[in-house]
């Protein structure tokens, strides 16, 4: 994760101070304070017309060689819809349509920090699979039979989906 010793607007050296509750750092030349956001992530919980579900084995870090739901960071000046279905078309090559959202979801990553994780269900209706070079490998398989997903949120995900699935009509 990226941490400053310099101001990013002046180059003058970084001092600490509380903040509004928090430690952070600060510039005593033109008060530029380092707040600390949450990078967002969407993640596709992505289904076929039979209700199979999209797994994906990861070519790349974090979580290499993990089976996992699709996903990545959004871009600016795009929505999280937006950035939910480029992914997924990025990485497999599927025209996918958002169904509905799952959930939003805070996770600490070793590797980028504070990340805000926003899970939407989607839907593809046809397309052929192709993955890109972030991938191992994808596939649909029905929901008795999915690979081992170790990702401790991606298990979540998964779980807050089909509990919404399987509620009775109110
Ligand atoms: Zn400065």
């Amino acid at each position: 994760m990226h941490t400053y010793n310099y101001c990013p607007v002046c180059g003058s050296p970084l001092q600490t101070a509380e903040i509004e509750y928090r430690k952070r750092k600060i510039c005593p030349s033109c008060s530029w304070i380092h707040y600390e956001n949450p990078l967002p992530v969407t993640v596709a919980y992505t289904e076929n017309l039979s209700g199979e579900l999209l797994v994906v084995r990861r070519a790349h870090e974090p979580a290499y060689n993990e089976w996992s739901l699709p996903g990545g960071f959004l871009e600016s000046g795009e929505t999280p819809q937006e950035g939910c279905l480029r992914e997924l078309l990025e990485e497999t090559s599927l025209l996918g349509k958002i169904d509905r959202l799952i959930g939003a979801y805070h996770r600490e990553s070793k590797m980028y920090g504070s990340l805000l994780v926003i899970a939407y269900k989607v839907i593809v209706a046809e397309g052929l699979l192709r993955i890109n070079h972030e991938l191992y490998e994808a596939d649909f398989y029905p929901h008795e039979g999915i690979p081992q997903i170790n990702i401790p949120l991606h298990q979540k995900i998964i779980e807050d989906a089909r509990n919404h699935e399987y509620q009775p009509p109110v």
